[in-house]
């Protein structure tokens, strides 16, 4: 059924039903959706919605395109404020048909965290905390997203490579949806991760190599093991998830965007996806003419996306040796390189490495100075703004939006090795040291 068939029951039960936070989840149901087809992202092909779909024949990522014009028509700013916040206050931006599809976890809106301290000038400095989601990640949007529609299409088996987060927050979702999922991890992906996985119920191996060769597995185990492959954009749906960081963002700032946004680069779904919010919402009206400039920050040991920016061209090579203390952007080589790319340059972003030894001191700085800490990726951003604020890339009087992508405690942190012998007596003067 199309969006428009639908429509007519809509404004009925708004107005029998105003839609406070206990009505609301059942008058979803007869909320209209608006995806239309989907598109290759580089040639621009179309394929039928409502069907399952990996990657184009061109085997470039799909994007999920909506009736925007139907859409605008159907929902006001107001009426979202009314609704309660997280994920799904943006439904008719989602592609999930039938409510009783949505696999939740209870998604939150993530705050966004002044840094008032560390702010240099006029502009004012936010951290997004998306450390605050089921499963400690931002990566739980996607997937949200992923498992609601894996369940709303009939799929039963699913496979991902990860670098950890991606796979705790696929199997928490799957499980929750009664999806069974198989995920591959370098073996060095941080042991927290991996137990997190395993203790929500997928099937989970560490493998001998980086995250693209955890994707071969995955892609040559098709055939065999009959499951679908959930890899980072060669699905459809996980850019609609990390969308509503875009979405959710523009909704604080009172539908208004920051000059600037410092995005953890990996494989670039939620840079991609928060782009593609901001036309939408432009589309409709909900934007005016200004967007933020998007800046993609990668790790100097893992840099693919940035070479290709400073060479100028469409797409990324493989980065050869990659290695960086922030495992979530270690991401060698990304299908999705020429959208990431597109959007830093449509925006008049950039894209920028920071080294391990920044980032570190990145994230000490944050913790002591503003009580958060932040993951090594989102220490990353805060790195890079310390940086580029030197470059001049970026001034002391805009307003910059940092993306924190997981929370702290899931990382290593430095050891204390401080200890009182309570049996003694306690030389509290000595504490202060
Ligand atoms: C996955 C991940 C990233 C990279 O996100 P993409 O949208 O795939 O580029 C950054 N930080 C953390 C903590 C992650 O888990």
């Amino acid at each position: 059924m199309s969006g428009r068939d639908r429509f007519p029951a809509f404004p009925f039960l708004t107005i029998c039903f105003p839609p406070s936070s206990l009505f609301w989840y059942d008058l979803m149901d007869t909320t209209p959706t608006f995806v239309t087809h989907l598109e290759c992202g580089l040639k621009g092909d179309h394929y039928p919605a409502d069907t399952v779909q990996g990657l184009s024949k061109a085997g470039k990522p799909l994007l999920v395109r909506y009736d925007l014009e139907a859409l605008g028509r159907s929902v006001r700013r107001e009426q979202l404020a009314e609704r309660p916040p997280g994920l799904w206050r943006y439904r008719e931006f989602l592609p999930v048909r039938k409510a009783e599809n949505i696999v939740s976890l209870g998604e939150v809106e993530t705050p966004l965290v002044e840094l008032p301290k560390l702010q240099p000038g006029r502009g004012t400095l936010w951290v997004k905390d998306e450390g605050r989601l089921p499963t400690g990640s931002f990566k739980a949007r996607g997937l949200c997203l992923a498992v609601s529609m894996a369940r709303e299409l009939g799929i039963r088996r699913v496979a991902m490579p990860t670098n950890g987060n991606a796979g705790a927050a696929l199997a928490a979702y799957a499980t929750r949806a009664g999806i069974e999922s198989y995920v591959f991890c370098p073996e060095d992906t941080p042991e927290i991760n991996v137990r997190e996985i395993a203790a929500q119920g997928a099937k989970v191996w560490r493998v001998n190599g980086l995250i693209h060769e955890c994707g071969k597995i995955v892609a040559g185990g098709k055939e065999a093991m009959g499951w679908f492959d959930l890899s980072t954009l060669k699905e459809p749906y996980r850019i609609e998830g990390k969308k509503t960081m875009g979405l959710e963002l523009a909704d604080q700032l009172g539908w208004d965007v920051p000059d600037v946004i410092l995005y953890p680069t990996g494989g670039g779904t939620g840079l991609i996806g928060m782009w593609k919010a901001f036309q939408e919402l432009q589309a409709i009206g909900w934007l005016g003419e200004k967007l933020p400039r998007m800046v993609a920050v990668q790790a100097a040991g893992c840099a693919p996306i940035v070479r290709a920016y400073e060479e100028g061209t469409e797409h990324a090579e493989l980065w050869t040796d990659a290695h960086t203390v922030a495992s979530g952007i270690r991401v060698p080589v990304a299908i999705g390189d020429f959208l990431i790319l597109r959007a830093v340059r449509e925006s008049g972003g950039f894209a920028t490495a920071v080294e391990d030894e920044a980032i570190l001191k990145a994230r000490n700085e944050v913790a002591q100075q503003e009580g958060l800490l932040l993951c090594p990726e989102g220490a990353a951003t805060y790195a890079a703004y310390r940086q580029e604020l030197e470059t001049g890339r970026i001034s002391p009087d805009e307003s910059a939006v940092l993306f924190n992508c997981a929370i702290g405690l899931k990382y290593p942190l430095p050891p204390v090795d401080r200890t009182l012998d309570c049996h003694r007596p306690i030389d509290y003067e000595a504490l202060k040291s």
